[in-house]
C-alpha cells in the first residue's frame, strides 16, 4: 500500500481518509504501508508542506513507525526517465512536435484529444518535442476494481498522452507508475478523482512489462447540498479541525466511516476493532457525505469519555500563555482542574474550554454587550441588589447559593432560570457557560461580590 499525497499546503479531510484507509488495510492484511511525497511540480512546493503532512498523519496516529519513507518522488528522476527512454526504444511511444492549436485546427474541436499526427512521423527527440504514449487503438482495458468492481475502457477512447514534457522531465502518469514499480506496490487505493489516470497507468505498467496492482478508487467527499467539497466553500483542512480542538481518536473514527461501515449500528468503537474487521468489500462507491455536525458529536463523546486527567491534559494547548486570552499570571490549574469536570461533560470541541474558564482568569469579565442586554433587563438591579445582600454572609457552597437565588427570585415571579441570568453575566459576561453556582463556589466570595457590584453600579448609574 502506499500514501502518495502531492504537498499542497494543507491536509485534506479526503487525503486523511485515504491514509486511513491505506493504513487499516496493510494492518488487516499484515501488508506494508508506504508514503511517497509526489513533490516533481517544484513550482508549488515547500519543505515546510512536506512536515505538514508527516505532522497531520502523525496527529492521526500514523507515525514514523508504521510506514516506509518517507520517500521524495523527486529523488527517484533518474528512474521515471530510463522508463520514458525505455518505451521509447520499443516504439510503445513517441516523439510529437504538435503545439495545442494545431490538433485544435486539424480537429476542429477544443475538446478532443490528440489525434495521433506525429505518431508515424520518426520524430527523434528534440527541442520542443514531447514524448507521448502510443496508446492502443482497439480493444479493451479492464480495471478490476476493489471497490467498484469492473470497469471496462475503450482503448480506442484513450488518447495518446504526454508522458514527458519536451524539457524532459516526466510527467505524473508515468512518474507514479514507475514510483509504484520501484517501490513494489501491490495495492493503490486513491480517490476516484483517479480513476480516469487507471486505465492509462494501467497500459503503462503492462508496456513496461509488469503486473500492474490492484486498484480500488474512493469515493469523492460532499457536502450537506452534495457538492464536492472544494476549498473555497467547505472547511477541507484537517489543520483547522485540530486547532478547533478535535481529538484525533474521534476523526479517525469518523473518517473511517466515510464509506465504511463495521456492520450492526456501531459507529463509535476503538480503531483495532475497526482494523480487524476492515474489508474493501465493504467500502462504499458512492459520494461521502462528510457531515461535520456528526464528526462533532463523535468529538464530544470521545471528550466526555476522557478520564479527568486525560481531559486536563487534551486542554493544555488551549491554555497556553501564548494563545489564552488570560494574564498568564493569574491562570491557576488547582482552580482549572476544579472547573474542568464541569466543562469535561458540556464541550464538544476542546477550543470551547475558554470561554467556559476565562471567567475564572480574566480581571474582569468578558464584556459582551449583548449579553448584557439580554440579561440586565428589569428587575435585575433588584435582583443583584438582594443577591449582594444575601451573599455577604451565605456559606459559600453551591447547594446554598442556588437555594437562596430561588428564594430571592420568587417575590419577582422569576424562575431560578430567569433570575441566574443577571448574575451570570455580572460574573462572566456571558449567558451560557457552566453551572452558576458551581461557577460561583470556585470564584469564591469576595471576588464574585466584587463583580456583581460592579454590575448593580453600572446598571443604577452608581460609582462601584
Ligand atoms: N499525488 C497524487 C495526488 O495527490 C496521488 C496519486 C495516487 O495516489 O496515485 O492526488
Amino acid at each position: 500500500m502506499r500514501f502518495a499525497p502531492s504537498p499542497t499546503g494543507m491536509f485534506h479531510m479526503g487525503s486523511a481518509r485515504s491514509v486511513l484507509y491505506n493504513w487499516a488495510f496493510a494492518r488487516h492484511n499484515g501488508g506494508a504501508l508506504v508514503l511517497r511525497i509526489e513533490d516533481t511540480d517544484a513550482a508549488r512546493n515547500r519543505p515546510e508542506w512536506i512536515d505538514d503532512i508527516i505532522s497531520a498523519m502523525a496527529w492521526l496516529g500514523i507515525d514514523g513507525s508504521q510506514y516506509e519513507g518517507p520517500f521524495l518522488q523527486s529523488d527517484n528522476l533518474g528512474k521515471h526517465t530510463q522508463a520514458a527512454s525505455e518505451l521509447y526504444r520499443q516504439g510503445r511511444a513517441y516523439y510529437c512536435d504538435c503545439k495545442r492549436e494545431d490538433v485544435i485546427a486539424r480537429t476542429g474541436d477544443q475538446h478532443r484529444g490528440y489525434d495521433g499526427y506525429c505518431r508515424d512521423r520518426g520524430l527523434r527527440p528534440g527541442a520542443g518535442r514531447a514524448l507521448r504514449f502510443r496508446a492502443p487503438d482497439t480493444g479493451v482495458t479492464v480495471i478490476d476494481d476493489l471497490i467498484r468492481g469492473k470497469t471496462v475502457f475503450e482503448n480506442s477512447t484513450i488518447e495518446d498522452f504526454v508522458l514527458a514534457r519536451s524539457d524532459g522531465s516526466v510527467l505524473f502518469l508515468l512518474a507514479n507508475v514507475v514510483d509504484d514499480m520501484d517501490q513494489r506496490i501491490t495495492h493503490v487505493l486513491r480517490s476516484e478523482e483517479h480513476l480516469p489516470n487507471t486505465p492509462k497507468q494501467q497500459l503503462l505498467w503492462e508496456a513496461l512489462g509488469q503486473q500492474p496492482p490492484a486498484w480500488g478508487h474512493l469515493s469523492i467527499l460532499v457536502n450537506e447540498k452534495r457538492q464536492k467539497l472544494s476549498k473555497r466553500r467547505d472547511k477541507l483542512a484537517l489543520e483547522t479541525y485540530r486547532d478547533e480542538g478535535y481529538l484525533a481518536a474521534a476523526v479517525r473514527n469518523y473518517l473511517m466511516l466515510l464509506g465504511w461501515a463495521p456492520g450492526g449500528d456501531r459507529e463509535i468503537m476503538p480503531f483495532d476493532e475497526m482494523v480487524a474487521e476492515f474489508r474493501l468489500e465493504d467500502v462504499n462507491p458512492s459520494p461521502a457525505y462528510f457531515d461535520i455536525k456528526k464528526m462533532r458529536a463523535f468529538n464530544g463523546e470521545y471528550i466526555r469519555a476522557l478520564s479527568p486527567a486525560d481531559f486536563i491534559s487534551a486542554c493544555q494547548p488551549w491554555l497556553e500563555p501564548a494563545v489564552a486570552p488570560w494574564p498568564a499570571e493569574r491562570f491557576d490549574p488547582a482552580v482549572f482542574a476544579e472547573l474542568a469536570p464541569l466543562a469535561q461533560t458540556r464541550v464538544a470541541l476542546l477550543a470551547e474550554i475558554v470561554p467556559m474558564v476565562d471567567f475564572a482568569f480574566l480581571p474582569d469579565p468578558v464584556s459582551d454587550e449583548g449579553s448584557w442586554a439580554k440579561a440586565m433587563k428589569e428587575p435585575a438591579a433588584d435582583v443583584l441588589a438582594a443577591v449582594l445582600a444575601a451573599y455577604e454572609s451565605v456559606p459559600w457552597q453551591a447547594a446554598d447559593l442556588r437555594q437562596r437565588l430561588e428564594q430571592i427570585g420568587e417575590p419577582f415571579g422569576l424562575s431560578l432560570g430567569k433570575a441566574q441570568a443577571p448574575v451570570r453575566v455580572a460574573v462572566t459576561g456571558r449567558t451560557v457557560g457552566l453551572p452558576l453556582f458551581e461557577s460561583l463556589e470556585v470564584l469564591g466570595r469576595e471576588e464574585s461580590l466584587r463583580r456583581i457590584r460592579a454590575a448593580h453600579a453600572r446598571l443604577t448609574g452608581q460609582r462601584s
